[in-house]
């Protein structure tokens, strides 16, 4: 075996930093922390050890946080764009600053391998702060007339924490808005060192607010009267959930939910490189990866020598300790996601799949598989896994991918690999998803939009349109436009 030298990331100054923050028990809100009141433990998934004792927001707590933003929220949407972009110039150089403690600090608390964290994560968080400076020094020339909502309630799931929160935060504040953001309960603690590095950049106290805890406290956002809009990253149950309770309120929503992304391989296909797009849309992040590519559809033609060539892959692929340099896939979220994990895959065998796995260690770790003669109507073919779990399907013409990709309840992402880019671009067309990506998957980038179709959600994240998401027309504006009327035409001197 080949020697790598010492590969472990020293988790010390992360860890030193929780002991000495005080942002590891309490709400950021208003500039400050608050002390404990009721807390509950957040547990590094790959050892079980406890990281942090975090407070459960209440119903008071969302208030205050709440009110925190409505009060900042004036001054910050009267500062003009060029200012509120020195403001987000300087959270990027902040994190910039603090990115590999924040990697390393995501990794204890979210389980990610420590080489996704330092390469994908941090790196796509600090060009979306750096994007979204820009879109705030051209926001009056791309968005004339255009307001901000005010304060937005955000809550956000446990993948990609601090992703998730840049995807929330940076459009919100560079259109004017201020904001209370719920990240999960998991994997609440680079939100809060997030907190700290703002107050560290000089931002305005109350323009960012962090209320840590469950479900019940994103409830209590979604609830509060004083939030105009929301934005959800999550299940598509809490989404549903979220719709209803929002429903009437006249709050702005964006739902960011679940899927079951096709990855088709045409028989021209680049079979080695196709491979590889596997390991990074299903094997990235243990495979709890909304957009992740979790059908394989794959031509007849090609499917014997494609199946062998992933097969080698996957005895490669190495599972375990994610602050390891070497490891490709780190520890499940949490034993009861990993329990449902089994019990999929267990349907699975038990509806006729046929199972290659990798190795995985003893703990909460789950081995790459790959399932084999599922049907398309059978659960493992339907439900979302989130997991490291991908099925193989062969199809006989371009048709019948078409068909089987679009098979789902879902439309979140598909990866098309063909080295005819005339096919390639034919069917990327036909696909029912809200991002394609050609021989290439899990591509994100600020300046391009992200979102579902159907059972996916609405709205998009990154690029034009995750901006536009921000900000509304004034009343008046706003029924001209519905009515397709064209701008009024004022003269000089009228
Ligand atoms: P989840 O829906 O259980 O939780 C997401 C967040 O919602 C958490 O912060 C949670 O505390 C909060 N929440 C739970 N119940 C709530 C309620 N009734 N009201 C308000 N907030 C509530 O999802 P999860 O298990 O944390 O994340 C995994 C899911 O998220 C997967 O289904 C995945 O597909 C999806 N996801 C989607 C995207 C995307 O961009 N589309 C990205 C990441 C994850």
């Amino acid at each position: 075996s080949m020697d790598y030298g010492p590969s472990l990331e020293d988790p010390g100054p992360a860890l030193a930093w929780l002991q000495a923050s005080e942002a590891r028990f309490g709400h950021f809100i208003n500039g400050r922390f608050t002390p404990p009141r009721e807390t509950f433990a957040v547990l590094n998934p790959a050892t079980g050890a406890e990281l942090a004792q975090v407070s459960q927001g209440s119903a008071a707590d969302v208030d205050a946080a709440v009110r925190a933003a409505q009060s900042a929220q004036p001054k910050w949407a009267a500062l003009s764009g060029h200012e509120r972009a020195k403001h987000l110039y300087a959270l990027t150089r902040h994190l910039q600053q603090h990115a590999r403690l924040l990697a390393v600090l995501e990794v204890l608390d979210s389980g990610k391998p420590v080489r996704e964290a330092r390469d994908i994560d941090l790196p796509l968080v600090i060009r979306h702060f750096c994007h979204h400076a820009g879109q705030a020094e051209i926001l009056e020339d791309e968005f004339p007339g255009h307001l901000p909502y005010g304060v937005c309630g955000q809550i956000i799931p446990w993948n990609f924490p601090l992703l998730m929160l840049a995807w929330k935060v940076a459009p919100a504040l560079a259109a004017g808005n201020t904001l209370v953001l719920k990240p999960a309960e998991y994997t609440p603690l680079t939100a809060l060192a997030f907190a700290e590095i703002a107050r560290e950049a000089g931002l305005p106290k109350g323009v960012v607010n962090i209320v840590t805890g469950d479900g019940v406290t994103g409830a209590a956002l979604v609830a509060h009267p004083g939030v105009s809009r929301l934005a959800f990253t999550g299940s598509t149950g809490v989404g549903r959930q979220i719709r209803r309770d929002s429903a009437g309120t006249g709050k702005g929503l964006s739902l960011e939910l679940g899927g079951k992304s096709p990855f088709l391989v045409f028989a021209d296909a680049d079979l080695d490189a196709a491979v590889e797009g596997v390991v990074e849309s299903i094997w990235q992040n243990q495979g709890q990866v909304c957009c992740a590519g979790s059908r394989i559809l794959v031509a007849e033609a090609v499917a014997g020598r494609f199946t062998s060539l992933l097969k080698r892959r996957m005895a490669r692929l190495i599972t375990g300790n994610p602050l390891d340099k070497n490891t490709d896939i780190g520890a499940i979220i949490d034993p009861k996601q990993r329990a449902r994990i089994a019990d999929l895959v267990a349907l699975g065998v038990a509806e006729g799949a046929e199972l290659f796995q990798g190795a995985a260690p003893p703990g909460c770790f789950y081995p790459p598989t790959l399932a084999l003669g599922v049907e398309p109507a059978s659960t493992l073919a339907r439900e979302e896994v989130f997991g490291p779990v991908v099925t193989l399907t062969a199809f006989r013409t371009p048709e019948d991918a078409i068909a089987l990709a679009n098979n789902s309840r879902y439309g979140l992402a598909a990866s098309v690999w063909s080295e005819n880019v005339t096919l390639a671009m034919d069917i990327a067309a036909r696909l029912k998803a809200g991002v394609v990506w050609i021989n290439a998957a899990n591509l994100l980038d600020a300046a391009a939009p992200f979102g579902g179709i159907r059972e996916s959600g609405f709205g998009r994240e990154g690029g034009r349109d995750g901006m536009a998401e921000y900000l509304r027309l004034p009343p008046a504006r706003a029924s001209r436009a519905e009515a397709d009327l064209p701008p009024p035409v004022t003269r000089p001197g009228e």
